[in-house]
């Protein structure tokens, strides 16, 4: 079908993120713009030169009432070449109609869902209420700082006076589809020590290195508290997602003293040693509790930590339909229209959706892909054709209902 065919035409630009500034980018972004340019106002924003934004904008008949939001990157992760079975950027199709590239799930399908759902209901006629705006960002693969990051930040975001974003989620292996209304918190520490020096040949005590050990472990049995936690609630009628407990990994350490030739003095007591850590945090996890264990863990004297990023708050969109009227709209276009059964999760990892719920707005994460293995970033990403086109029809119901959603006592 045409619209397979223009989503395979997208899937061939290789916009990889780290070298989407110097074309990719752009070719993506004038992509886009072709398909939609006779339909909605655009508008191209750079917070960083060479990493541009489109916002493509369709006015609603009440443009004060808060508007809806579609967000999605269009940037892609790298490829390890010789895993593929296929180039990942000539976005094949196969006998069984599965359309192998990088970015199928992840997530060029829904930048290319949007565009196909709002050009149909444009096809008919349709109008809507609230203004819709279409977010196509660069960048989110590398943590959106110069994309998502920056633009909630600008006059510009404040202006498309948001009501709820629909972002990213990731497939469902069964007959349904996942919604994550929140993210873990991200937290990236470091834990310093220091000790007194001396030859190796001796007991010397409070060493850097002991002392670091100490704060490691303390970090490490938290780790596998939560790891067992997960794996015990996996045997309970409320099984625990990964979403919904504490992930704890030692990622950097670093120690020993260096000398002149560039080799470590094997019998010199360092001073100085560090551990860097990767720490996701669920939202049932209150912040500042953790921060007082991580205290209590480093409380040993010459031990201090500090934060390389920090998620500041927990930020989580309501999934209570008394207190979302959104999200009651979301809901019922699914699982009543359209029959999709609904699985609200704690999305893992991070997403260019946290930049807008701690902007302040009530974000669901959602890619419409039922009965598909999760494959982002991996060799052979792929979709369906079929599933692909299904999605489609999602937006063409969500798109309306969400957007004629009348005036509600937060507008
Ligand atoms: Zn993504």
């Amino acid at each position: 079908s045409a619209e397979v065919e223009r989503f395979r035409s997208f899937l061939r630009i290789p916009s990889i993120s780290f070298d989407g500034p110097k074309g990719s980018y752009a070719k993506a972004v004038a992509f886009l713009s072709d398909l939609l340019k006779d339909h909605c106002e655009l508008k191209v924003v750079e917070c960083v030169p060479k990493k541009p934004i489109l916002i493509a904008t369709l006015k609603g008949t009440q443009p004060s009432l808060k508007s809806i939001i579609l967000n999605s990157h269009y940037d892609v992760v790298p490829c390890v070449m010789d895993k593929w079975n296929c180039d990942p950027f000539a976005a094949i199709l196969t006998k069984d109609g599965q359309i192998i590239a990088r970015g199928t799930q992840d997530m060029k399908c829904v930048c290319m869902q949007y565009v196909e759902a709002l050009l149909r209901l444009l096809k008919n006629k349709q109008r809507f209420l609230r203004t819709v705006h279409l977010l196509f960002m660069p960048d989110e693969e590398i943590g959106g700082v110069d994309g998502m990051g920056k633009f909630v930040q600008t006059a510009e975001f404040k202006s498309l006076n948001g009501g709820v974003g629909l972002d990213e989620g990731l497939a469902n292996e069964k007959n349904a589809m996942t919604v994550f209304y929140g993210e873990r918190a991200v937290w990236w520490v470091k834990i310093r020590a220091k000790g007194p020096t001396g030859h190796g040949s001796r007991f010397i005590q409070g060493t850097a290195m002991q002392k670091l050990i100490t704060a490691i472990n303390h970090l490490l049995s938290f780790r596998e508290e939560q790891r067992t936690k997960l794996h015990e609630g996996c045997r309970h009628a409320h099984a625990l997602k990964l979403g919904d407990v504490a992930t704890v990994n030692l990622t950097v350490l670093q120690g020993g003293v260096k000398g002149d030739n560039g080799q470590y003095a094997m019998n010199v007591i360092p001073t100085d040693a560090m551990a860097g850590f990767d720490i996701r945090l669920p939202p049932t996890l209150p912040l500042d509790e953790f921060e007082d264990m991580l205290k209590k863990w480093t409380a040993e004297e010459g031990v201090t930590y500090e934060f390389v990023y920090k998620t500041p708050s927990h930020n989580v969109s309501s999934i209570d339909r008394k207190k979302s009227p959104f999200w009651a709209t979301f809901q019922d276009t699914m699982e009543g229209q359209l029959k999709v059964k609904l699985e609200c999760e704690i999305f893992p990892a991070g997403t260019d959706g946290r930049y807008m719920r701690q902007a302040g707005m009530p974000v669901y994460g959602f890619s419409p892909m039922a009965n598909t293995p999760i494959m982002l970033h991996d060799h052979n990403e792929a979709l369906k054709a079929s599933t692909y086109l299904e999605g489609i029809k999602v937006y063409e119901k969500l798109i309306p209902a969400l957007a004629n959603l009348p005036k509600e006592l937060h507008d």
